[in-house]
């Protein structure tokens, strides 16, 4: 398709392109495939991971505690890597619960969100001591119910649907009729229920939305957020130990995205934290941030099979596509279809570019990993690397769709 612009890509802060190709944890990209053996994979830079993570520490008040949301990337060994740095981890269902566990996090700082809870998945949750952020009044009467053949009150904190929305947010989840947590003006209700069942009221969980780039929308979610729980603690039945702020911070994945001001998020949590409201004096506040820890630290990877032009168009033909990396082809949630930064790994920064399109092998025009990038010019037997592919990458794919071989992952 001539006389369409190539697209650029977004900022990644992690990875370099060398004199023998992208580098991962010291190696080249090439020595990585020789070890991990085949492709298509997904690599986690353990050392990306660890400065992502210490920049959010650094950043954010102490008093508020760090959980990661192990939804973003459930691998286990990635998930043990990173609980030994945050203060606990948050799952959304009984396998990832299992993970959470095995990685040695302590269940006063485990907790359970996600609508459509089982009776199963409760008990084994309430079995656990994990806290249970309940989705609806159903969970708390299934909870009730279960709670005398339990050794302990199972630990609940209302999910609310706040009455306000985070703006300009790539993923809303609060706001409007929304099938996540409770309505924030049928909680007080709820609270008064509560307070009659052998349940142990912890707190609330306000979580408004994913991938948002504005510090200043972020900030201002989170100052409406703790006035609605300062609001709601009112009506309920013990204090507020825990509330749970959410997350909501973004990475850059397209053209012309900027990435998050850390220092302003950071700056409306100090001021969150020395405001406090007379009935949040004792609550925790918590952040549970997924993407944000893991995104930029994972790379996908492919190989070229074939290099085909069509009327004019490069087509770089991989063994890689959206059955490994979903969100990449442009079909988990977006909108208009953009690119993930993209470039061929196994080839020096100074070598001569050209505009390919890159696809896989499953028989849809959807499966589309870069359309008309400018790339180095690439051949079979190159590797095509997806940044940005830390989080929502393998578990978020249809890994069975064509009978292709699932990608392996590794953490380096
Ligand atoms: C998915 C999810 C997160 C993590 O969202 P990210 O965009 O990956 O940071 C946090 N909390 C809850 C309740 C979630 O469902």
């Amino acid at each position: 398709m001539t006389g369409t612009a190539p697209r650029g890509h977004a900022p990644h802060p992690f990875f370099t392109v060398g004199a023998h190709g992208l580098l991962v944890a010291g190696q080249t990209l090439g020595e990585l495939a020789v070890r991990v053996g085949r492709t298509p994979f997904y690599a986690y830079e353990r050392a990306a991971i660890d400065a992502r993570i210490s920049a959010v520490r650094a950043a954010l008040p102490r008093e508020v505690h760090l959980h990661y949301a192990i939804k973003a990337n459930p691998l286990p060994e990635v998930v043990k890597h990173i609980a030994g740095q945050v203060d606990g981890l948050d799952v959304a269902s009984v396998a990832e619960l299992r993970v959470a566990l095995a990685a040695g996090a302590p269940v006063q700082e485990v907790s359970f969100a996600g609508p459509g809870k089982t009776d199963l998945e409760l008990e084994e949750a309430a079995r656990a001591g994990i806290l249970i952020n309940v989705e609806s009044e159903r969970e708390l009467h299934v909870l009730s119910r279960l709670a005398p053949r339990l050794p302990g009150k199972p630990r609940v904190a209302i999910r609310v649907n706040p009455d306000f929305e985070l703006k300009t947010s790539g993923m809303k989840m609060g706001g409007g009729p929304k099938p996540f947590g409770i309505d924030a003006e049928r909680v007080p209700e709820t609270l008064a229920m509560l307070a009659r069942m052998p349940l142990q009221f912890e707190g609330f969980h306000i979580f408004s939305g994913s991938q948002n780039l504005q510090a200043a929308a972020i900030a201002e979610a989170q100052r409406n957020a703790v006035a609605l729980a300062a609001r709601l603690a009112s009506a309920a039945p013990a204090p507020v130990r825990v509330l749970n702020l959410g997350g909501g911070f973004g990475i850059p994945y397209f053209p012309g995205e900027v990435p998050l001001d850390l220092k302003e998020v950071a700056a409306g949590m100090r001021e969150l934290v020395a405001q406090r409201p007379p009935a949040l004096r004792d609550s925790q506040y918590t952040v549970e941030l997924g993407r944000y820890l893991i995104g930029e630290a994972g790379i996908y990877v492919c190989r070229v099979i074939d290099r085909k032009i069509s009327r004019g168009q490069v087509f770089l033909v991989t063994d890689g596509g959206l059955h490994h990396h979903l969100a990449a082809s442009g079909n988990f949630g977006q909108v208009l279809r953009k690119n993930y930064p993209v470039l061929i790994g196994t080839r020096p920064a100074d070598s001569a570019t050209e505009v390919a399109s890159v696809v896989g092998p499953l028989c849809t025009p959807l499966d589309l990993l870069a359309d008309r990038a400018v790339m180095s010019r690439a051949e079979p037997g190159d590797l095509v690397v997806v940044l940005q592919s830390g989080a929502y990458g393998r578990s978020a794919s249809p890994l069975g769709f064509l009978s292709h071989p699932a990608p392996t992952e590794i953490l380096v």
